[in-house]
């Protein structure tokens, strides 16, 4: 079948889609004219964010500061990632978003977010060479199909152009309890759980990588692949997710 007529037959089969189906809102249902978004109400409820933010962790602030555009946190202690960014704050609002996307029920949902990502992420995309998803934890793999961190990888590949690479950074089985750890186990026990496999080292090598995740909230576990991935030679590691918590542990 040539290019042209199949092009055809999925426009005509999503007219008759549109018909049978009529778009619906991704979190309320109600009808809506495009489909694969939300209507306005419900994006009225979203926060995107927005500059002034810190040009390291993404945070947004309130008010600019005065001087450099860095929050307390990151001048503090740097983060081990080159930059962070999230398209949304991560709150009453857009959790049931990501809850959607985890459990796969509207696989189309990753298209819609990853567009958000990408306006968000324009400075991490800008000059990357590839994606790489946070691999889904193993105990939630068996329970379910869905990696959320590869579905949006992949949609922001096709909108970006830059590869989608999961075989570079793999979850471990083993990881020993966290409880009665200091913090410096914790982190080094977290880390343990991600590791760059043996074939992909020379890949990673001197690369500009882009990590992606659906949510940042303490941060630890994209501390710790950044972490892996710096260690087998990264050159710059920069975080996109859909959303983030607004203020960091
Ligand atoms: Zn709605
Ligand atoms: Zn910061």
């Amino acid at each position: 079948m040539s290019a042209k007529i199949k092009g055809y037959g999925a426009g005509a089969a999503r007219l008759l889609a549109d018909v049978l189906w009529p778009p619906r809102c991704a979190l309320c249902r109600t009808a809506v004219d495009a489909a694969h978004t939300l209507c306005g109400e419900c994006f009225g409820t979203l926060h995107f964010i927005a500059a002034p933010q810190c040009r390291c962790c993404g945070l947004p602030f309130s008010h600019a500061p005065a001087g450099e555009l860095l929050c307390g946190e990151c001048a503090a202690t740097p983060p081990p990632y080159d930059c962070a960014r999230a398209a949304l704050l991560y709150d009453d609002a857009s959790r049931p978003l990501v809850t959607r996307l985890k459990y796969g029920d509207q696989p189309q949902l990753a298209l819609l977010l990853a567009r958000w990502m990408r306006l968000a992420g324009h400075a991490a995309l800008e000059g990357a060479e590839a994606i790489v998803p946070v691999p889904l934890h193993w105990r939630r793999m068996l329970a379910r199909r869905y990696n959320q961190s590869l579905m949006l990888a992949r949609e922001l590949g096709t909108l970006s152009g830059l590869p989608v690479r999961p075989e570079w950074l793999v979850r471990r089985k083993a990881t020993t309890p966290q409880v009665g750890l200091s913090r410096a186990q914790r982190r080094r026990n977290v880390a343990a759980a991600f590791a760059v496999p043996q074939s992909s080292l020379p890949l990673v090598k001197g690369k500009r990588l882009v990590l992606v995740d659906d949510v940042m909230t303490s941060g630890a576990t994209l501390q710790a692949c950044t972490r892996v991935l710096r260690r087998a030679g990264a050159a710059e590691i920069r975080v996109l997710t859909l959303a983030r918590r607004a203020q960091v542990d």
